[in-house]
């Protein structure tokens, strides 16, 4: 399967710049043949020297281009080619991403969108994850000490996280109080559900009266379910395996909160058979090299799952690789992975993914956030200057609520991507994968 792909470059007047035009379209070029990519058109902007991608005029058409879905990868030399600033970057990319173009970063190395790139990213997130549950494991049993008092005093005791909407926390002993303007409204939530009410109704008069949820959004329909399943209302504290009666002040009574439930369940619609797709686009018609994709059909007394190419089941149909049977390719595959993970191959995957976290964890990316960061902040700071020195003007305000949204965007990049660039060590994974 051939891939299509378009090159970006760019010649900054201003740096001294090493890199021409020249070679860094031949660094694409021979990226694109190794990797099995046609370049169909060559973007270059030359002399660019603004830090917004507004004057770029061959990126904008790039962007512009990116929708009609002729090719599929945009490859660059490195990621300062492709945006000077972050926010750029973040825009543009996810911009592409909704027409399903990638960016390929030639020098900045492994492309994490190749099955092995996936492959070893799902691992790094994985070993991750079993090194937090260990953490927590340890936290865990100061909690179960914080629960046994809990369960002598019979009374429920905050253990973090959002505060169900009625209630109040006491500062020093940590113990549920009423909270006085928000208990009555869940209570007559109870009231009016148990009494038939419409939820839209019901949602409609609280946005009114501006009554959020806990988590401070307006009510919708699943978050006024949650509140209305919630026991806590009848004066059950439960955290983990941990249940006290009677361990918070209870808003509503057995019988209203039991008329709840009762209505709730003749609502829900039972959605059953709902079953994931293993392997849905993470194998390949042999015929076409197409991906294949999950079908499912119900007969002969059962519900039974498929897969079939791409080309079988869609406008096309000019192939016939239609009824795979789900069940014994998946286990085919399951079984033919464990038979692959010998310690020769474990030890080897142990290497190559603690390479590429190392090579992650020096993401030049998070050094030129972070610049970006500092920068936004001295802006605002400057903005701010201005603000109290009474030269505020309408344009001022809104420069200032525009960086400060910029701020908010990139700080929460930068958190995504040191959470994903920790270095781990050989031995880490390889006791994981053991
Ligand atoms: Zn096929």
């Amino acid at each position: 399967m051939t891939k299509s792909a378009v090159t970006y470059s760019r010649y900054s007047s201003a740096g001294q710049d090493p890199q021409t035009i020249q070679t860094q379209q031949a660094a694409c070029h021979k990226w694109a043949k190794e990797n099995g990519y046609t370049v169909i058109k060559d973007y270059v902007d030359e002399a660019a020297s603004g830090k917004s991608t507004a004057k770029r005029y061959q990126f904008q058409q790039m962007l512009h281009d990116a929708k009609h879905g002729e090719f599929s990868a945009v490859i660059v030399l490195d990621s300062s080619r492709f945006a000077r600033s972050a926010t750029d970057s973040l825009v543009a990319r996810q911009e592409l991403a909704e027409s399903d173009v990638r960016v390929i970063s030639v020098t900045e190395g492994f492309d994490e969108e190749t099955p092995e790139g996936k492959f070893m990213v799902t691992i790094i997130s994985a070993v991750n994850q079993h090194t937090s549950d260990a953490m927590a494991a340890r936290t865990r049993r100061g909690q179960e000490a914080t629960m046994e008092r809990a369960k002598a005093a019979g009374k429920g005791i905050y253990m973090g996280g959002t505060v169900s909407l009625g209630y109040l926390i006491d500062k020093d002993t940590r113990h549920f109080e009423l909270d006085p303007v928000t208990a009555p409204v869940v209570e007559q939530i109870f009231e009016d559900f148990s009494k038939g009410v419409p939820v839209v109704d019901i949602c409609e008069k609280l946005n009114k009266t501006g009554v959020k949820t806990a988590q401070g959004n307006s009510f919708t329909k699943s978050s006024l379910q949650n509140l209305l399943k919630n026991p806590i209302y009848t004066g059950l504290f439960s955290y983990s395996t941990t249940e006290i009666a009677d361990g918070v002040p209870r808003i509503v009574s057995d019988e209203v909160f039991e008329a709840c439930q009762a209505r709730i369940a003749r609502q829900r619609n039972v959605r059953k058979n709902k079953r994931s797709y293993l392997l849905a686009s993470k194998i390949y018609c042999d015929v076409c090299d197409e991906w294949l994709i999950g079908t499912s059909a119900t007969g002969n007394g059962g519900h039974f799952l498929y897969y079939s190419c791409k080309k079988a089941v869609g406008k096309d149909k000019t192939c016939n690789v239609k009824y795979i049977c789900g069940e014994k390719l998946e286990n085919a595959v399951l079984e033919s992975s464990q038979a692959l993970l010998t310690d020769e191959n474990i030890s080897l995957i142990a290497k190559a993914v603690s390479a590429l976290s190392k090579k992650r964890s020096e993401n030049p990316y998070i050094a030129q956030l972070t610049k970006e960061i500092s920068k936004t902040e001295k802006a605002i700071e400057n903005l701010l200057d201005q603000i109290e020195s009474g030269n505020a003007t309408d344009t001022i305000s809104t420069r200032f609520q525009k960086r400060e949204d910029e701020l908010q965007i990139l700080k929460a990049e930068l958190k995504k991507v040191r959470a994903n660039s920790k270095p781990l060590e050989e031995s880490t994974i390889l006791s994981f994968l053991n």
